[in-house]
């Protein structure tokens, strides 16, 4: 095999592999952290890792194809762009995370924002707690 067509075979299975995890994305309702889209890619490609996985989640974010969330317990979650800009309750008991289409930037926010010169890229808030089920199982125990 010559170094020409090795390249051209990766740069096929790298596409290979970024569609399947835009796939996996664009499949699922549920904010996915990157060990989870590895969980389920390596059905469809058996020879995707997990350091794989990373550089194109972060790819995907830089190209604005994903957005990536930072939450409290230190895992990122991603989801696909193109939704509706949105933030998120989370459950501390199950984990479970939802969309909250509230956005708490307000307007005065924004022109203090450009008082300071400083060119927003995005903005996160996410709201920790119990959902209603979490709530009711411990108020039972
Ligand atoms: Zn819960
Ligand atoms: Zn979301
Ligand atoms: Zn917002």
């Amino acid at each position: 095999m010559n170094g020409e067509n090795s390249s051209g075979n990766r740069t096929l299975r790298n596409s290979k592999q970024r569609q399947a995890i835009l796939d996996l994305l664009a499949a699922s309702p549920e904010h996915m952290s990157a060990e989870e889209i590895y969980q389920q890619a390596r059905k469809i490609q058996p020879n995707i890792s997990l350091g794989t996985v990373y550089r194109n989640l972060d790819t995907l974010s830089e190209q604005g194809m994903i957005i990536r969330s930072s939450f409290a317990d230190g895992k990122a979650r991603y989801e696909m762009a193109g939704i509706e800009h949105h933030h998120h309750l989370i459950c501390l008991q199950c984990g479970e995370i939802r969309d909250l289409e509230q956005c708490p930037m307000a307007p005065d926010l924004e022109a203090v924002l450009q008082e300071e010169d400083f060119q927003v890229v995005q903005h996160q808030f996410e709201i920790y707690g119990y959902c209603h089920q979490c709530q009711h199982r411990r108020s039972g125990e």
